[in-house]
This record gives structure tokens, C-alpha cells and sequence, in this order.
């Protein structure tokens, strides 16, 4: 699409540091990473979110992550890895192509911010409530 960042990297205009491709997906690094290894990977058709993406891609995009978690697991000696995928401006999406963000914690370095929540206990009136909203409205 033109105007995307991420389709002018899969078409090589604009430069990236490549990790790994296949016939739908492709993956580099992130030029802002929040901890060292930390990874895109992209569907190669245009799409912007998880409402719009085709589940073949999406299929595609989560396969090649478990070979690409397994290659910086090993590349870094990592103690975890952490899978983030945005969809939407009200969740801080920024570059509107779909990407699964890896992101890898190696020994002695800062927990990753967003895996550090602290849990609060719910109010089971509301979480059954909202769950049977959602459950009705799954297809
Ligand atoms: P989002 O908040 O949309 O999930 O994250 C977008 C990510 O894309 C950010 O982590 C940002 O650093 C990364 N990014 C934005 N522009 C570029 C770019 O031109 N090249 C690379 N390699 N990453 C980018
Ligand atoms: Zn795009």
C-alpha cells in the first residue's frame, strides 16, 4: 500500500535488517528496540490490523514466529520472549501494517515493561458479565 512504512521495507525502498522471509511473511529488527533482539515480523499483503488480516497470514505470521523465537532464543541465550501485538490507535498502534513484535529478555537485563503488570484481584460480577457479552458475540 502506498504510504505504508512496512510495504516500502518488504519492497526494499526503504532499508531494514532482515531476519528472516518466506513466501508471505517477513521479518526484521526494530530500529527502536525496547530490549536487544527485539523483532518484527509482517504479513507481506497489506493489512492493518487483526480485524482485517486473512487467516492465512495470520497462520503464517505465528508458524514463522515460533522458528524466529527459536532462532533469537539461540542466538541470545534469552531467558524469555515476549510476543505483543497491537491493533488500533487506542492501544498505541503507530505503523498501521500488522506486525507481531518479539521481544527477548536476556539474563541480568531490566524486566520488560510490558510484562510487569501488577495483578488486582476482579469483581466476578463484572468479569462474568462482560465474558458472557463477549462469549454472545464470538462467531
Ligand atoms: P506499534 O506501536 O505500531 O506496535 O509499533 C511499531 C514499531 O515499528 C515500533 O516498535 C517502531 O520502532 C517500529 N518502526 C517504525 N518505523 C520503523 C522503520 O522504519 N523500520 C523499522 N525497522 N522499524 C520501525
Ligand atoms: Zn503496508
Amino acid at each position: 500500500m502506498k504510504d505504508c512504512i512496512f510495504c516500502k521495507i518488504i519492497q526494499g525502498d526503504i532499508p531494514c535488517i532482515k531476519v528472516y522471509e518466506n513466501d508471505r511473511v517477513f521479518a526484521f529488527m526494530d530500529i527502536n528496540p525496547v530490549a536487544d533482539g527485539h523483532t518484527l515480523i509482517i504479513p507481506k499483503a497489506h493489512a492493518e490490523n487483526i480485524f482485517e488480516i486473512p487467516a492465512d497470514d495470520l497462520a503464517a505470521i505465528h508458524v514463522a514466529s515460533k522458528r524466529i523465537a527459536d532462532g533469537i532464543r539461540k542466538a541470545l541465550n534469552t531467558t524469555g520472549i515476549a510476543c505483543l501485538q497491537l491493533n488500533g490507535k487506542g492501544v498505541n498502534q503507530i505503523v498501521m501494517h500488522y506486525h507481531l513484535h518479539l521481544i527477548p529478555r536476556r539474563p541480568g537485563s531490566p524486566e520488560l515493561p510490558m510484562t510487569k503488570w501488577e495483578l488486582v484481584s476482579g469483581n466476578m460480577t463484572r468479569i462474568k458479565e462482560i465474558g458472557e457479552k463477549i462469549a454472545s458475540a464470538v462467531k
